[in-house]
């Protein structure tokens, strides 16, 4: 807990500057503190409403809130309640107890517990009102993106380019396309829907929807929904081929659908993952690049596995060379790693792109292995 990401992401839509403010807030650690204020400091505000606090704590789920800041369950108790590391104090072994019917977590190890507003206190060290603020702010980006990949996936079928795009890139299957919730935007018309929704412009600015101009940033893009972002794919060769919103790339793609697999492959790109889930291997997941970011890692180390790599064979070598760094640290934490090798300028999407299938895949991966 407390990286970078997590604390970019809660605060998306402010700028640079007030994210980095609030990250350094994020570091300090709250054991010790003697901060006694307890959450009866609702009381008397008569600026929200009992029912807005509720509305507002019915929206944002605790575990979700948790577990979009790396918060990981360790051990499952009865009654569907967990337990794992706490994030408020330095922990060594599970003391923190989360009980997602009810929304509410203690820690047997500082003491502390409460409700997800009082966890947004206690994690970015901030009274009631900037705690509120915060998961508003959360609350409004997340349902923002929502809507915003909503309307782009209906774009999708309308739009031929895209569909002829996506065949070039190998991805045909329905199931997929649903799976990925793939989208489209044609650009000139997501502003316009979005303000129908309520949403003012310089919100969809902030987010990084909408240019300063007001175009759709995504314009021309196949576009997948991610954990907080968006990942836009150009259709032209003259745009940038790569575009995310600003703020962290999140955490690896779909990672809770895979985790539970004893081998994970572990690719860069989402077409990558997307030709591979199709051809049957549906214990993969993506970067989103080569490097991974801490969270990216730690979530990889969360238990013992085999993880292949299956970056791009890239010509310059540099591919590999991400491969072979990648597969150093992750053996340093004692995993086991297999390194695919796909021929010379292939990555998995041109791979199976260009006619390879799943038995051919499943030999490199043996291949791996040995
Ligand atoms: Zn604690």
């Amino acid at each position: 807990m407390g990286t970078t990401a997590t604390a970019q992401r809660v605060v998306l839509g402010e700028g640079r500057s007030s994210r980095r403010a609030l990250f350094e807030d994020a570091h300090h650690p709250c054991l010790g503190s003697g901060r006694a204020l307890s959450y009866s400091a609702v009381r008397g505000k008569k600026s929200v409403s009992r029912q807005a606090l509720d509305e507002l704590k019915q929206q944002i789920p605790l575990l979700d809130y948790l577990q979009a800041h790396d918060w990981k369950p360790a051990r499952r108790l009865s009654r569907g309640r967990w337990m794992g590391l706490c994030p408020l104090h330095s922990d060594h072994k599970p003391s923190f107890l989360v009980d997602p019917g009810k929304s509410l977590f203690y820690c047997f190890g500082c003491g502390r517990g409460g409700d997800v507003i009082r966890f947004a206190e206690l994690y970015y060290q901030v009274k009631f009102p900037q705690a509120l603020a915060l998961l508003q702010q959360w609350r409004g980006l997340a349902s923002l993106l929502h809507e915003a990949a909503g309307f782009y996936r209906m774009q999708l079928h309308r739009h031929g380019e895209a569909i002829a795009y996506l065949h070039q890139r190998g991805v045909r299957s329905p199931e997929l396309i649903e799976h990925m919730r793939i989208g489209y935007a044609p650009g000139g018309c997501l502003r316009g829907w979005l303000s129908r929704l309520g949403y003012p412009l310089q919100t969809l600015r902030q987010a990084g929807l909408v240019t300063a101009s007001g175009y759709d940033a995504y314009m021309h893009r196949v576009v997948f929904p991610l954990e907080g972002n968006l990942y836009g794919r150009s259709l032209s060769a003259a745009a940038p081929p790569h575009r995310f919103l600003p703020g962290a790339k999140g955490g690896l793609y779909l990672w809770e659908q895979v985790r539970q697999y004893p081998e994970v492959i572990l690719v860069e790109g989402l077409f990558d993952y997307a030709v591979l889930w199709q051809a049957g291997f549906h214990n993969v997941t993506c970067a989103m690049g080569t490097q991974l970011n801490a969270y990216q890692f730690r979530q990889l180390c969360d238990g013992m596995r085999i993880i292949y790599l299956a970056f791009d064979a890239d010509a310059n070598g540099s591919g590999q060379r991400a491969t072979q760094a990648l597969a150093h640290r992750l053996r340093e934490q004692r995993l086991k790693v297999g390194t695919v090798e796909l021929p010379q300028g292939h990555d998995p999407n041109s791979f199976f792109a260009n006619g390879a299938d799943a038995r051919q895949f499943q030999a490199l991966l043996e291949a791996a292995r040995s």
